[in-house]
């Protein structure tokens, strides 16, 4: 392999030479070029037969009959295939490779889960159906609350949250009906800096006023300046544990303490909850709401915006103002579901309202029962264990490579944080995103969280095995380097991707969102 690396790149060719070998078709080999769809066919082709309509129905149309053609393109089956299973080539999936995103836990999906979730007496439940014929797929909602519960230490769980910010916003209404039970009017939510975007925007949706509570230098929250801040305005906290910079909040129960004292709440951020899950129990941390994404740690597919689901765990205080429906802990230890035909009847009669017209996601239900049936009590240990030894693998594989902000602050939990400060000077974050393109990944986070500058959140999470992370070390190791050195190429990258480098402001500033052709052709 001298001087070749997994992709095929070679530190002698130059970007001009690779970006130049065009091709008469467009396509390069295997990668297929693929224009826009109204751009493959013309308005007025088609790849039906359809018989011209008679004069008379579209007389009684009336004013509601269009005036000009439908700009719809037209083609035949096996081109609409070809264009979308070529298009479906251009994408990056979990199945093809790592796909290292920080705070996203992008992991294997099992198979399993697959199979249990297609079982028809799950996958064709009609969210109308009359309770007494879907008994089965009410009691594996129950059974996969009754595992939150117990993973969490905690007292009750809204199961209907539809994501994990959908879940942000169902805590954050949890704490607000239980001050407005006591009578008080709290306006303040106090989020670190190094939250997750969504963290201030479910406050300041809920009508919160957000006040940052600063980092210390080792990249966790500063207990005494969130101390000296508590007081009676303050409604409570939103923390992020482990938090995004990878490390463990170790005073967690102190801040826990605090703020209950001061008569505050804290909801608890779980998104990164795949670094803990089977070795610590939030409850036990003082926590009163925390949402879980069933998509990250339980690994059912994500990505492109959906599907997710975020169940929230409440604790004893905030547990009789959980939507309905809810599942609570029973004094024998069972789960019932409380919903409005029994709320009264089951003591849960404060609830706030709902969260969504039905019950919840329930192929992300089935799919997450599935992993945690699968995995048991002490297979679900071992997978934030061997999400934190592999994050920590990339961590100290990449001393003196990249600059690793927090590594002095001991081990990572189940993501490793670097930065763009020791790149030469005009190159950064973006051009290692890019760089690994070429070599064949998907870039980790990036430019997040905003307390480190230029930052980049790898997670391999569990699932990639030593050889695995090897590979995209080497890779990092190789762009780092590149990077050090000022290599121009990186600068261009990517060099062979279907699309090259891409002016990122302007797309943002000036989107074109429509298809603008020629509807005259
Ligand atoms: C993913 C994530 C969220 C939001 O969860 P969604 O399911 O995408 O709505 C919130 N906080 C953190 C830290 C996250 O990683």
């Amino acid at each position: 392999m001298s001087g070749v690396n997994a992709s095929g790149w070679r530190p002698e060719m130059g970007s001009a030479e690779a970006a130049d070998m065009a091709t008469a078709s467009g396509d390069k080999g295997l990668m297929l070029e693929e224009p826009l769809i109204f751009e493959l066919a013309a308005p007025g082709t088609t790849g039906v037969d359809i018989d011209a309509p008679g004069a008379q129905p579209l007389a009684s149309l009336g004013k509601f009959l269009r005036k000009d053609m439908a700009a719809l393109p037209g083609l035949s089956e096996p081109e609409t295939v070809r264009h979308y299973t070529r298009l479906s080539r251009q994408n990056y999936a979990i199945d093809l490779g790592p796909f290292p995103l920080g705070s996203c836990t992008m992991k294997h999906n099992p198979r399993l889960n697959e199979k249990v979730a297609r079982l028809p007496g799950f996958a064709d439940v009609h969210p109308l159906a009359p309770q007494q014929t879907v008994s089965g797929a009410l009691e594996a909602i129950n059974q996969l609350a009754f595992w939150l519960i117990e993973l969490t230490g905690m007292h009750g769980v809204a199961m209907s949250p539809k994501a994990g910010a959908h879940g942000e916003l169902c805590g954050v209404l949890c704490i607000k009906a239980a001050l407005e039970a006591r009578g008080e009017d709290r306006k303040v939510l106090l989020v670190p800096e190094s939250a997750h975007g969504t963290n201030p925007a479910t406050a300041a949706f809920a009508g919160f006023t957000i006040e940052n509570i600063p980092a210390t230098d080792e990249g966790r929250v500063d207990f005494a300046a969130l101390e000296a801040r508590l007081g009676p305005d303050v409604a409570g906290v939103m923390i992020t544990n482990p938090n995004t910079c990878g490390l463990f909040e170790r005073d967690m129960k102190r801040i826990g303490d605090a703020v209950h004292a001061a008569g505050g709440y804290v909801y608890c951020d779980g998104a990164n909850f795949n670094a803990i899950v089977g070795k610590v129990r939030p409850g036990d941390l003082g926590i009163d709401a925390m949402h879980i994404n069933l998509h990250k740690t339980f690994s059912t597919p994500h990505g492109g915006g959906g599907p997710g689901s975020g169940p929230v765990v409440l604790s004893e205080a905030l547990s009789p103002f959980g939507p309905l429906p809810y599942t609570a802990k029973m004094p024998d230890g069972s789960v019932r579901l409380v919903e409005e035909e029994n709320a009264t009847e089951m003591g849960h009669s404060q609830a706030f309202g709902r969260m969504a017209a039905f019950h919840g996601q329930m192929g992300m239900f089935t799919r997450a029962l599935a992993y945690i049936l699968s995995h048991g009590a002490d297979g679900l240990k071992q997978v934030a264990e061997d999400a934190v030894l592999n994050a920590n693998y990339v961590l100290r594989s990449l001393d003196g490579e990249l600059d690793a902000p927090f590594g002095a602050s001991g081990p990572c939990m189940h993501e490793a944080l670097f930065s763009d400060a020791n790149l030469a000077e005009g190159f950064s974050t973006l051009d290692i995103a890019k760089g690994l393109i070429d070599e064949g990944f998907h870039p980790m986070t990036v430019y997040f969280p905003l307390v480190v500058h230029g930052a980049m959140l790898v997670e391999p999470t569990e699932t990639e095995s030593k050889a695995g992370l090897d590979r995209f070390i080497g890779s990092l190791r190789s762009l780092a380097r590149r990077a050090r050195q000022g290599d121009p190429a990186l600068k261009s990258a990517p060099h062979f991707a279907p699309r090259r480098r891409l002016d990122e402001t302007q797309a943002a500033r000036k989107p074109v969102l429509a298809w603008k052709g020629d509807r005259e052709a």
